[in-house]
C-alpha cells in the first residue's frame, strides 16, 4: 500500500525531535512515580487510598448493573468471535444505554461518568467479548469526544459532544510508514482559504469502518499566516472524498471495524481544527495521558476471568490421581494468575481514582499502568492456556459442539496480544517512561552529554550538575526503608513497602550509574532503560496492591493476596536489577546487527515461506479502484 502526500524523509534525531517536541514538559502537580524514579518514596501520594464521591459512585453502579443485565442477556459473543461483527442491535442496545457517552458530561448528553466506571464497564464488557470494549474505548478513549472535551471551544463541544454521545467516532494517526515514529506523516491538511484541504491514507482505523465521526491528524505544510505542523482534525466520515478501501482482519479482536480509510481532497472547515495548529501529537499524546487507562482495565478483566476459569479447572480436573490444581507445577501458575489479578486491579483502580481525584499529575502512572497490565494479562491468558491443556487450544465453539463447556481461552490469549502493540507498544512505552525518568538528569546534565551543545555551555551545565548529585546522592543512601518498624500501620505488607523504599533509592542510583557510565550513549542502552521502567512499574504495583489491601473489605483475603503478589514481585525486581549489569545486551546487538547483514541467512534454508509472492496472494488481492465499505451503523 502506498500513501498519498509528500512521505517525509526524517533521520532518527528528527524523528525524537518531533517527539520532544510533542512532550509535555510541565509538572504543575506532584507525581508519584517520578518521584519513585528518583528515589524518593511519597506514599503519601497515594494513601490513603482515593475515593471516589458518593454521587459519582452512585451513578456508576446504577450503570454497571444495566450494562451487566444487557451484555448476560443480549450478546452472544460466539456469534460476534463466528461472524467477525458486532451485531447492529447489539451497537444499538449499546447506544440506548448511553455507552457511548459515558465519558461526556451530563450538559453534553453524556452520563458523566468518572474515569473509574468508565474503566470498570470497559472492564465488563470486554470480559464478554473484547471486541466490545474496543468498540468503545476506541470512540471514548482516543475518539473524537476526548480530545474534544480537553481541548474543544466552546463551540466544538456543543457541536460534537452531543453527537459523540450517540454515535460511533475514531481516532486516525497511524499510516502504513507512520506507525511509532509520527515524523513521517503523510497526510495532509493545506490551507485554502477559511478551509483546509485533506489527502492521505490512514492505516488500522479502529471503529473507522463504521465510524460517523473521525479525529484525524494530518500535516499542515508552514506558510505565512500558518504556522503548521500536525494538526488534529475532526472528519465527518460521509464528507466527500472520504473512502473506506479495506476492513481489516487480525489475529484475535475479530468483530472490530477496524479499516483503511482514504482522503482524497476532502474540505475541512477551520471550526474542524483542534487546538491550533501543529498542536496535534501534544493533543494526542495528553488524551492518551488518562485515555490509555482502558486497556488496563480490559487487562484487569480478563485477568480475573481467567482467574474464575482457572480455579474451577484445576480443581475440577484430576490427572494421575489428583486434582491438576494440586500439582506444583500448575499450583504455581494458579498462584501467578491470582496474585496478578489482584495487582492490576489494584494498578488501575488506584490509576484511575488519581485521575478522578486530580491531585496528582498521573501521566506516568498510567503509562505505567498500561505497560505493565498488557505485559501481565499476555503471561496470564498464556497460564491460562497451558492450564486448560488440550482445551487451551481448542475454540470455544468447538468444545461446546462436542457436549462441553465452551470456554475461549485460546481466543483471550488471541485477543490480548495486542495491548502490547497499541495505545504505545511496550518498547514506545518504555522510552516514553525512561524519557521521563532521567528527565531530572537531562534537565541538571542533559547539556554536558547533548553532542550539539558548546564547549562554554556544557563546562556551565557540569557545574550545576555538581552542584545538584552533591544534594542528591547522600539523600539516596539512607531511608525509611532500613527502618525496622517502617510502614508498621501495614502490618505484615510493612515489609513489603521497606522494599519499595530501599529499591526506590537504588533504582534512582542504578539511573545515575548508568548515566555516569553512558552518558549521551544512554539513551541508545534501551534494554537497560527498559529494565530501569519494568522495575518502576513492579514498584508502583506493590504499593499500589500494599495500600488497595488496606482498604480492601475482604480484608484477611486481600492481605493474603497482597503479600502473595509482593512475594513474586519482589523475586522479579531483583532479577531486573542483576539484569541491569548481568547480561547479554552487547553481544545481542552484535548479533542482531550481523543477522540484519545477512551473515546467517544459511540458516533459514529448508523452509518456505508462505508471505512471498504466489498465486494465492494475487487471487486474494483487492482491485486498483477499491470499493468504499463505510457502514454507518443504522
Ligand atoms: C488492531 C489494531 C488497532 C489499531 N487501532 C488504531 C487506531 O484506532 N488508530 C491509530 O491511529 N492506530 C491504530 N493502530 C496502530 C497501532 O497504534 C500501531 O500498530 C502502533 O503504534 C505501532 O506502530 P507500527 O505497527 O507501525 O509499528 P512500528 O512503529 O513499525 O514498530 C515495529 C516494532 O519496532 C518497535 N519500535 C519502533 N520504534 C522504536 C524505537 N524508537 N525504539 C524501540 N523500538 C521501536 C515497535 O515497538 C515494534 O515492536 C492499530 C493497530 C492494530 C493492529
Amino acid at each position: 500500500m502506498t500513501t498519498s502526500g509528500q512521505q517525509a524523509k526524517v533521520t532518527e534525531r528528527q524523528a525524537r525531535q518531533v517527539a520532544e517536541a510533542a512532550r509535555e514538559t510541565d509538572w504543575k502537580k506532584p507525581s508519584f512515580a517520578k518521584e519513585l524514579f528518583l528515589g524518593r518514596f511519597r506514599l503519601d501520594l497515594v494513601h490513603p487510598h482515593p475515593v471516589g464521591d458518593p454521587v459519582g459512585i452512585e451513578r456508576g453502579e446504577k450503570f454497571l448493573a444495566q450494562l451487566r443485565a444487557f451484555c448476560e442477556t443480549a450478546i452472544d459473543p460466539y456469534q460476534i468471535e463466528r461472524e467477525d461483527r458486532i451485531p447492529d442491535r447489539v451497537v444499538q442496545g449499546l447506544r440506548d444505554l448511553g455507552a457511548f457517552g459515558m465519558k461526556i458530561p451530563t450538559e453534553y448528553g453524556g452520563l458523566g461518568l468518572s474515569q473509574v466506571y468508565y474503566n470498570k464497564a470497559c472492564a465488563l464488557a470486554g470480559s464478554m467479548h473484547p471486541t466490545l470494549s474496543t468498540l468503545l474505548s476506541a470512540h471514548q478513549s482516543i475518539g473524537v469526544p476526548q480530545p474534544i472535551k480537553m481541548f474543544g471551544t466552546e463551540e466544538q463541544k456543543k457541536t460534537w459532544l452531543p453527537r459523540s454521545a450517540k454515535q460511533v467516532t475514531a481516532f486516525l494517526l497511524t499510516e502504513a510508514d507512520v506507525g511509532s515514529d509520527p515524523a513521517r506523516m503523510g497526510a495532509t491538511a493545506v490551507p485554502d482559504g477559511d478551509d483546509y484541504i485533506l489527502n492521505g491514507v490512514k492505516l488500522w482505523t479502529t471503529n473507522g469502518v463504521v465510524a460517523d465521526l473521525l479525529v484525524v491528524m494530518a500535516l499542515v505544510p508552514r506558510s505565512e499566516g500558518h504556522r503548521g505542523g500536525i494538526s488534529a482534525f475532526v472528519v465527518e466520515a460521509a464528507a466527500p472524498g472520504v473512502v473506506v478501501e479495506n476492513r481489516n482482519s487480525f489475529m484475535g479482536l475479530r468483530g472490530i471495524e477496524n479499516g483503511v480509510t482514504r482522503f482524497t481532497d476532502v474540505r475541512l472547515p477551520k471550526a474542524n481544527l483542534i487546538g491550533k495548529e501543529g498542536q496535534g501529537l501534544k493533543i494526542a499524546l495528553s488524551t492518551l495521558n488518562v485515555g490509555r487507562l482502558s486497556v488496563p482495565a480490559v487487562c484487569t478483566g480478563t485477568a480475573k476471568w481467567c482467574l474464575k476459569i482457572a480455579r474451577e479447572w484445576t480443581r475440577e480436573r484430576v490427572q494421575w490421581g489428583k486434582r491438576v490444581g494440586d500439582h506444583e507445577a500448575v499450583a504455581g501458575k494458579v498462584a501467578f494468575i491470582a496474585a496478578t489479578a489482584y495487582a492490576l486491579e489494584a494498578v488501575t483502580d488506584l490509576s484511575s481514582e488519581m485521575a478522578d481525584e486530580d491531585r496528582n499529575d498521573i501521566r506516568i502512572e498510567a503509562a505505567l499502568a498500561k505497560l505493565y497490565a498488557s505485559e501481565m494479562a499476555w503471561l496470564v491468558a498464556d497460564e491460562l492456556v497451558q492450564i486448560r491443556g488440550g482445551r487451551g487450544f481448542e475454540t470455544a465453539e468447538s468444545q461446546a459442539a462436542r457436549g462441553e463447556r465452551g470456554v475461549p481461552a485460546e481466543q483471550m490469549l488471541r485477543d490480548m496480544r495486542i495491548n502490547r502493540i497499541f495505545e504505545g507498544s511496550t518498547e514506545i512505552m518504555h522510552l516514553l517512561i525512561a524519557r521521563e525518568a532521567v528527565d531530572a538528569h537531562l534537565s541538571v546534565a542533559g547539556d554536558i552529554i547533548d553532542p550539539e551543545v558548546e564547549l562554554k555551555a556544557k563546562a556551565r551545565a557540569a557545574g550545576k550538575a555538581g552542584v545538584f548529585y552533591a544534594k542528591w546522592l547522600p539523600k539516596l543512601v539512607a531511608g525509611k526503608g532500613q527502618a525496622p518498624r517502617s510502614f508498621a500501620e501495614f502490618g505484615p505488607l510493612a515489609a513489603h513497602l521497606r522494599f519499595v523504599e530501599r529499591s526506590s533509592r537504588k533504582l534512582a542510583r542504578s539511573t545515575f550509574y548508568g548515566m555516569s557510565r553512558w552518558q549521551g550513549k544512554l539513551e541508545y542502552k534501551q534494554r537497560f532503560l527498559g529494565r530501569i521502567v519494568d522495575i518502576g512499574a513492579e514498584l508502583f504495583a506493590i504499593s499500589a496492591v500494599c495500600v488497595r489491601a488496606q482498604r480492601d473489605p475482604e480484608g484477611g483475603s486481600a492481605a493474603e493476596l497482597a503479600d502473595a503478589f509482593c512475594q513474586q514481585a519482589r523475586v522479579r525486581v531483583e532479577a531486573l536489577f542483576s539484569e541491569l549489569w548481568t547480561n547479554s545486551d552487547d553481544s545481542d546487538r552484535t548479533l542482531a546487527h550481523r543477522v540484519l547483514a545477512d551473515r546467517y541467512t544459511w540458516l533459514e534454508e529448508g523452509v518456505l515461506d508462505p508471505s512471498i509472492e504466489g498465486p494465492w496472494i494475487a487471487e486474494n488481492r483487492a482491485d486498483e479502484v477499491k470499493e468504499n465499505v463505510h457502514r454507518p451503523i443504522p
